[in-house]
């Protein structure tokens, strides 16, 4: 009875509006308290009833019933004897640990090999804390729980407290600290022995590289680090020591991966960088060099730097990232931070050294301290204004007590729309796609922007963006990812219901499979250029409407096993034959050896290498056989002329990382000849070699490939595949099992019914090429061809 990733990210969000401590909380309870009635008799325990008044008053919202349900399921049915201690840990630390660093595996199993260690103290001087009764009073009964009606269930009342504190960041790193020494402490003896310590230093290393940190440089910092904590030299850690290290010298909470989340407005969002010149710290002015050489914490989000030492002395003045109000008056102002480098001051001209003046995190304006005070207190969000969702435009949705505006059921928060020739960008990061890349963008993002604007799919599905932009019309989406987290987006906003106000999507390219961003000019991959410019490509872009199309399979003998169907739209493109086949291979290679396909140039030559050793020559020799196709309801031969191996539709002009399939139109009569191949279509007895390529023309294009030499002609771009029709529903049955991809997904189909047609068009963002502007024909078709379609 553990709450879903989703139920938990979303309590996490709705107790960060929560300002209540641990003692509010107990206060309620008393007997003058609001919530006293509710308890046993004994004081200890709360009801279904009790529990829901006490999460309306702590939360000051109605908490969504399924998730108030499976909370107090997961506090009434604690999880089974056995793994009490390893499920609870992985609830609790997925409160505070990021996606890669998970810490319990290493901590928990601990606890069943364990041999008891050599204490030098008798174990009954120590008192147990709250915290530590908590663990044990709920999660260590050895009480099978019975599932039976949960209104008759009680909960204890001080560990939910002391839940719903951790989470709420609003708890002290001292409280935060001696949680964690616990959740290490697997053997519960109040010590750290050398084993435990091994597991925080593993954590800490797993952080590090998450992080991509020089671990090697940083084994030995940790080891010593862990060596100085341990005070009085005895080789185990006690509460105390670890307290102490953890609040004066070291930041372990940092460290261990945790205070990284948004947690509290304010509070900063610490990551250790290495800096490539003199920086200083914001907290004691003095140039950052200590272990490790010129490295410090940096905010994310705001760029606020300081010494490991001095962390605990920064003040939380990071920025605001929505306002507490529903005020739509309200204005922006300057969000001022100690310069802590040198520059122009903006007002005077005159230079500004370091620590003599102030830069605003919004619109990066430098003034010398003096002229500060003389200047105007609002902000225009500077160079990036056109694509800030400014703090004041958003709001907790349970202040907006008018239940005006476009208030999605169940969301935190609440836009308005910015007024003026702006265009909000909602950023959806995949961190999966390209290495880490992924991860540093989502960083620089959240610096560049608004980081309620900037999305980690890997965390939150796309709705959970899309529904906060939901009430802002006049939004842009940038998806930043492969071909496949376009198509989870673009599938997602399906779902959105926007009507005729469907915010189009810009893409940024990371991973291999970018054939979409490609022929939408966005590139082939990201090369680290800087997210500014990307931004200013955006601004400029343009919008075409790109066709999409529904595809059904279905297996014509029902008894035969295929792979599952990876997407039910094509956005780019559909084969049958022998590429699917490459494609096949290069998916089942990737899966078994992904330690060589961990860059993108590598996936290239990879995919370059299987298709030209490749020798599929006899195996998909007679498709015309096992193959029959009807476009716009008319068979096409596909048997005359030298035999195909494979088939393919186009939605794009771009596959297999650029290649163009249909050709162009002129190039193609000298290189084919053979128009007694295609059946006319719809009657006409228009060629198909004049025929552009159009991706928001309702047709779709669909070619013959003979053989795996000619795919590397077409990819060298030599010549195009063989054309055979251009249409607007095709009807595929094949009679035999043949890999197919769809958008460079690769499944094996047994004999099946396959059916493509128009689902609908949807907006996309064209970027403004380079020098050598691409001359596709999105928006003119010939018009001989418009009695075609249809
Ligand atoms: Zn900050
Ligand atoms: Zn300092
Ligand atoms: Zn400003
Ligand atoms: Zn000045």
């Amino acid at each position: 009875m553990l709450l879903s990733p989703e139920q938990f990210a979303k309590l996490t969000e709705y107790a960060s509006y929560s300002s209540h401590k641990l003692q509010d909380m107990l206060q309620w309870f008393q007997p003058s308290g609001m919530l006293h009635k509710y308890l046993s008799e004994d004081g200890d325990t709360l009801d279904y009833d009790g529990f829901r008044q006490f999460m309306n008053v702590y939360f000051g919202a109605d908490l969504p019933s399924d998730l108030t349900q499976q909370l107090f399921l997961s506090f009434a049915f604690p999880p089974g004897a056995n793994q009490h201690r390893s499920s609870f840990l992985s609830v609790v630390q997925s409160a505070f640990v990021n996606d890669e660093g998970s810490v319990g595996g290493v901590a928990c199993s601990s606890k069943l090999l364990e041999t008891p260690p050599i204490l030098s103290t008798p174990k009954t001087e120590r008192r147990p804390s709250l915290i530590e009764k908590t663990l044990k009073n709920v999660f260590f009964q050895d009480t099978e729980p019975k599932v039976d009606d949960f209104g008759l269930r009680r909960i204890p009342l001080k560990p939910l407290a002391c839940y719903l504190s951790l989470l709420s960041g609003s708890s002290l790193p001292i409280d935060k600290l001696e949680f964690v020494f616990h959740v290490y402490d697997s053997d519960d003896n109040g010590y750290l022995d050398s084993k435990e310590i091994e597991s925080i230093i593993e954590q800490m290393m797993n952080v590090a590289r998450y992080q991509q940190w020089d671990t090697i440089e940083l084994e030995p910092i940790l080891k010593k680090m862990m060596a100085d904590i341990d005070y009085d030299n005895n080789g185990i850690i006690s509460l105390e020591e670890w307290i102490r290290g953890g609040l004066t010298t070291i930041p372990l909470l940092v460290l261990l991966g945790i205070d990284t989340e948004i947690k509290q407005e304010g509070c900063h969002i610490w990551k250790i960088r290495h800096f490539s010149k003199l920086t200083y710290c914001n907290v004691c002015r003095q140039g950052l060099s200590s272990w490790g050489g010129k490295q410090g914490l940096s905010c994310v989000l705001c760029k606020y730097t300081s010494h490991e030492r001095c962390v605990l002395q920064a003040k939380n003045n990071c920025i605001h990232t929505y306002s507490p109000q529903a005020n739509k008056e309200a204005k922006m102002t300057h969000h001022w931070l100690d310069s802590n480098n040198a520059g122009k001051c903006f007002k005077c001209k005159l230079s500004v050294g370091i620590f003599e003046g102030k830069r605003c995190r919004w619109c990066n304006l430098l003034l010398h301290d003096a002229c500060v005070q003389a200047s105007i207190d609002e902000c225009d969000l500077g160079v990036l204004a056109y694509h800030i969702l400014p703090p004041t435009n958003i709001f907790p949705s349970f202040l907006n007590t008018k239940k005006e505006g476009n208030n999605e059921v169940g969301a935190l928060l609440q836009t308005t729309p910015p007024l003026g020739n702006k265009r909000p960008l909602l950023v959806l990061i995949n961190p999966k796609s390209g290495g880490r890349q992924g991860e540093k963008i989502y960083r620089k993002f959240q610096y560049l922007l608004n980081p309620r604007q900037v999305y980690n799919l890997g965390k939150h599905p796309p709705e959970i963006g899309l529904r906060l932009f939901k009430g802002i019309k006049n939004c842009s989406i940038l998806a930043c990812g492969g071909d496949g987290t376009i198509n989870w987006i673009l599938e997602s906003m399906d779902k959105m219901n926007y009507g005729n106000d469907r915010p189009p999507v810009a893409i940024l390219p990371l991973g291999t499979g970018n054939d979409l961003a490609r022929c939408l000019h966005w590139g082939g991959g990201y090369e680290s250029e800087p997210l500014v410019k990307i931004l200013n490509n955006i601004e400029k872009a343009t919008i075409v409407y790109l066709d999409r199309w529904q595809i059904h399979i279905e297996q014509t003998k029902k008894s035969d096993k295929g792979d599952p169907q990876p997407y039910n739209i094509i956005n780019n493109y559909f084969s049958i034959g022998v590429d699917a086949s490459i494609a096949h291979r290069f998916h089942v290679m990737r899966e078994k050896y992904p330690e060589k396909f961990n860059s993108r140039m590598r996936n290239k030559l990879w995919y370059l290498e299987l298709s030209t050793t490749e020798t599929l020559r006899s195996e998909y020799k007679n498709l015309h056989e096992q193959i029959d196709i009807l476009c716009d309801g008319e068979t096409v031969d596909i048997s005359s002329g030298p035999n195909l191996e494979g088939l393919a539709l186009l939605n794009i002009p771009s596959m297999y990382g650029g290649s163009n399939m249909w050709g162009s139109a002129r190039k193609e009569r000298s290189l084919w000849g053979k128009s007694s191949f295609f059946s006319p279509i719809g009657g006409s007895s228009n060629n198909l070699h004049s025929r552009v390529q159009d991706i928001s023309d309702k047709l779709v294009e669909v070619v013959g490939v003979e053989n795996v030499m000619q795919m590397s002609q077409i990819k060298a771009g030599v010549r195009g595949a063989r054309r055979l029709s251009q249409c607007g529903t095709v009807v595929i049955q094949t009679h035999r099992s043949y890999p197919m991809q769809i958008d460079g997904e690769a499944f094996v189909s047994p004999p099946s019914l396959i059916q493509i047609t128009h689902k609908n068009q949807v907006p996309m963002l064209v970027g403004k090429s380079g020098k050598r502007e691409l001359k596709f024909n999105f928006f003119k078709r010939k018009s001989v061809d418009s009695n075609c379609s249809h």
